[in-house]
């Protein structure tokens, strides 16, 4: 990937017609990148770059830095003089408050641009890309942006004669947030907006597949006023968050992407006590009774899994039907996946983009030829969807199974593919969905309250979703229990994975 030689990026993305990528969004794109170190953005210490391609055609649009262990080493230090420097983390809350709120304005402000980018570097329908990643990522912001007034520590109870104590809650430092591809630039301002709001610094790396909203972010918070070194942005590869995760001077790691990854980074991080949190892959069991709402439950089920083609980590990737309605619904869901618009991102007509690159597309294919041979069957899909070129299209597909000893049924695809399997009662299904090394997210959809409430406390997940599913908000709890992760993003839980608890005592007597 690390292709040396100048692209003729400007021609490429002069190829997109104008009304599918706007001027600014062309102008980003086509201009040269740097990495943003100490509020200045500037090249790879060795000069190294690559490519981010578009993954509706293959070709790459942008060259962008490859990021050293020297980068990181200069990302580190100025992360740190930024706390201390800039006075970031002793800053009074309402201004920090104030600072991330005009971020999160400037996102609002430029939400047409990133959509365009996000969609043209990741491949993601540009509807989707607004209405989710631009707008969380604002809501994600604006909720950030009312924490560091709000952070307050206790007046702790003495039994002891001439003591008082209270408890300081400071930031944990500079952190080091790695992020994957699926949602670029919510998944960047979940990691910077809590860390920011507790006063810590950040030094963000995006994934190589998808560079380009995070480097964009980078420039509006130098626009917002955060002084510089507060944000630093690294593009690279695995080698990039691998220096990160080892540096002395990084207190917290924070981390979304792949269990097998995660679980590295959750040993480094251990053996050098620095903090960590981490969002991992998950195996979601959606589960439907035989009293739902069916239409409601199909629907809910479709959009479940085929979301954002299949690559989000609370994806609903294991189906269970009650037998009594599992010819009719497995139908409905066929239907629904062969009307289904397969097609470029920027396309506004899309309703599946194609999936994030070559290596992807080769593990999501390579799991449908995987299924087919362990005998499971293809009702739906499991092609192109019509798409001709290089582009890595996958058409929604789906699979019934009666074995969940298929290694599509245990293995995380992260792609557009589901499989579905029938149950008798209750006990068998949950056990079934308890029955994976995963825990992130689960799903019942019932028209029964106790039956209701009842699954969703047996479900071992750390968000089970009635009646729906992905509903987020920046104030709920979200993460993993088993291998799906390890703490909590959003909400108190998520503010407080960034800070540390001091006590102090004073004697009085
Ligand atoms: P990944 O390798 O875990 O990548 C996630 C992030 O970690 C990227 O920024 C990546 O950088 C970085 N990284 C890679 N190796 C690292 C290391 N040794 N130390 C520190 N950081 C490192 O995920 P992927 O390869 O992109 O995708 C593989 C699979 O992971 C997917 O098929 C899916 O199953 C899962 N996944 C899960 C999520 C989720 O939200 N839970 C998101 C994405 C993928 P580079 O990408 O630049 O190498
Ligand atoms: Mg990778």
């Amino acid at each position: 990937m690390h292709g040396a030689s100048r692209i003729k990026e400007v021609v490429i993305i002069n190829s997109i017609p104008p009304d599918l990528l706007s001027e600014p969004a062309r102008a980003f794109a086509g201009r040269s990148h740097g990495l943003l170190i100490g509020g200045a953005s500037v090249p790879a210490a060795d000069g190294r770059k690559f490519t981010t391609p578009d993954p509706s055609t293959a070709r790459p649009i942008a060259e962008v830095p490859l990021s050293g262990p020297e980068d990181v080493d200069r990302a580190v230090r100025a992360a740190h003089a930024a706390l201390k420097k800039s006075a970031w983390a002793t800053m009074p809350p309402a201004e920090r408050g104030r600072l991330i709120g005009r971020l999160a304005d400037l996102v609002e402000a430029n939400a047409d641009e990133l959509a365009e980018l996000e969609s043209l570097d990741g491949g993601k329908p540009v509807k989707l890309a607004k209405i989710v990643d631009v707008t969380g990522a604002v809501g994600a912001l604006r909720y950030a942006a009312g924490w560091p007034t709000k952070i307050i520590g206790d007046v702790v109870p003495q039994s002891i004669p001439g003591a008082f104590s209270y408890t300081r809650k400071e930031p944990v430092g500079v952190c080091g947030q790695i992020i994957p591809w699926n949602f670029p630039l919510l998944m960047a301002v979940w990691k910077i907006g809590p860390a920011l709001a507790a006063g810590c610094t950040s030094v963000l790396k995006p994934a190589e597949q998808t560079p380009l909203t995070a480097l964009r972010l980078g420039e509006l918070a130098l626009e917002a006023g955060l002084p510089e070194g507060v944000l630093n942005v690294l593009t690279g590869d695995g080698s990039t968050g691998a220096a990160i995760v080892d540096h002395d001077g990084v207190d917290k790691v924070a981390f979304t992407g792949s269990t097998e990854v995660g679980r590295g980074i959750a040993g480094r991080a251990g053996h050098a006590l620095k903090r960590v949190t981490l969002e991992l892959g998950g195996k979601s069991a959606n589960i439907i009774m035989p009293d739902a709402d069916i239409a409601a439950a199909t629907k809910g089920s479709f959009q479940a899994i085929y979301y954002n083609t299949g690559q989000a980590c609370i994806a609903g990737s294991r189906l269970f039907v009650h037998r009594d309605h599992f010819d009719d619904v497995v139908g409905a869901l066929a239907e629904r996946a062969s009307t289904a618009r397969v097609g470029p991102g920027l396309d506004p007509k899309t309703q599946l983009g194609p999936v994030v690159s070559a290596e992807q597309y080769k593990r999501v294919t390579g799991y449908i030829e995987q299924g087919k041979a362990e005998g499971a069957e293809l009702v739906a899909g499991g092609g192109r969807g019509g798409q001709e070129g290089n582009g890595w299209f996958v058409e929604p597909t789906l699979f019934t199974a009666t074995s969940d000893d298929l290694t599509m049924a245990r293995e995380e695809i992260f792609g557009p593919v589901l499989v579905a399997q029938p149950y008798e009662d209750l006990g068998e299904v949950t056990r079934k969905a308890n029955a994976t090394e995963y825990g992130l997210a689960a799903g019942v959809w019932t028209r029964d309250v106790a039956t209701a409430h009842k699954v969703a406390h047996q479900l071992e997940a750390g968000a089970v979703y009635v009646n729906g599913w992905g509903r987020m908000d920046p104030a709920a709890p979200f993460g993993g229990v088993k291998a799906s992760g390890l703490g909590r993003e959003h909400g108190r839980e998520g503010l407080e994975a960034y800070l540390e608890t001091k006590t102090i005592w004073i004697d009085v007597a």
